[in-house]
């Protein structure tokens, strides 16, 4: 008896270790800088305010977008990165135009589609109905915002997503799908949801580990300033 007793305390001291100690093969994190005011140093610049070298129309063409005063105006076309991307880090500021025109869909309304397939909308919900999971900060017709925290036309707003791309084994079938959280405003808004598959106006058909970032022409002047992006 005195034996057993002997190994199981044993037992219960190398577990309590094995508890209680931080992982044995965890690596130090690397160290970056996010100085206040500036992006972080390891983030990817997508628009600085200065051109959009790094986007194009969605048929390769060079944009038509409208660069001022540090930043990017719709016009003629949605536009699409060069680079594609897997998982990631994803921060934007738009504005929707002021004074307001139009109503539901049709007021301030543009969009961003991570894998140039699933948009998380961008659209002037501040006291302007639509079908809720068309607001903005919607991923379109799949989810509704969990909140709205949009702010009024004309002032800047802020997205900040995280992307996971979808998994897929080795014949190609998927075994995870793509997630998605967003804040809006600094406001979660969409907290780890699962797609369900491209949304309307995507410009690509099959879901893939990787992708660009496609910008929504819906015939609105919505402004962009400030994208950046972290490959996670
Ligand atoms: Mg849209």
């Amino acid at each position: 008896m005195r034996k057993n007793a002997g190994i199981l305390s044993a037992i219960s001291l190398v577990l309590f270790i094995m508890i209680s100690s931080p992982c044995f093969t965890e690596e130090e994190p690397r160290v970056i800088s996010a100085l206040e005011g500036q992006i972080p140093s390891d983030a990817i610049i997508l628009f600085d305010g200065k051109d959009l070298s790094e986007w194009t129309e969605t048929d390769g063409k060079p944009s038509k977008w409208i660069v001022s005063n540090g930043t990017m105006t719709v016009n003629d076309g949605g536009i699409v990165t060069k680079k594609e991307f897997g998982d990631m880090q994803l921060h934007l500021e738009f504005a929707t135009p002021a004074p307001a025109k139009g109503e539901g869909q049709d007021r301030g309304n543009s969009g961003v589609y991570i894998h140039g397939m699933y948009e998380v909308q961008v659209l002037d919900s501040y006291g302007n109905k639509t079908y809720i999971d068309g607001m903005c900060g919607a991923v379109y017709q799949q989810y509704p915002p969990l909140v709205n925290a949009s702010r009024p036309p004309g002032k800047w707003q802020v997205y900040d997503i995280i992307f996971r791309a979808p998994v897929f084994d080795k014949k190609g079938g998927m075994t995870e799908k793509p997630t998605l959280t967003v804040l809006h405003n600094g406001v979660l808004i969409q907290n780890n949801v699962e797609i369900n598959g491209p949304t309307a106006g995507a410009i690509r058909e099959n879901e893939s580990p990787a992708g660009p970032i496609v910008m929504q022409d819906h015939s609105h002047p919505v402004k962009y300033r400030n994208i950046w992006i972290r490959e996670l």
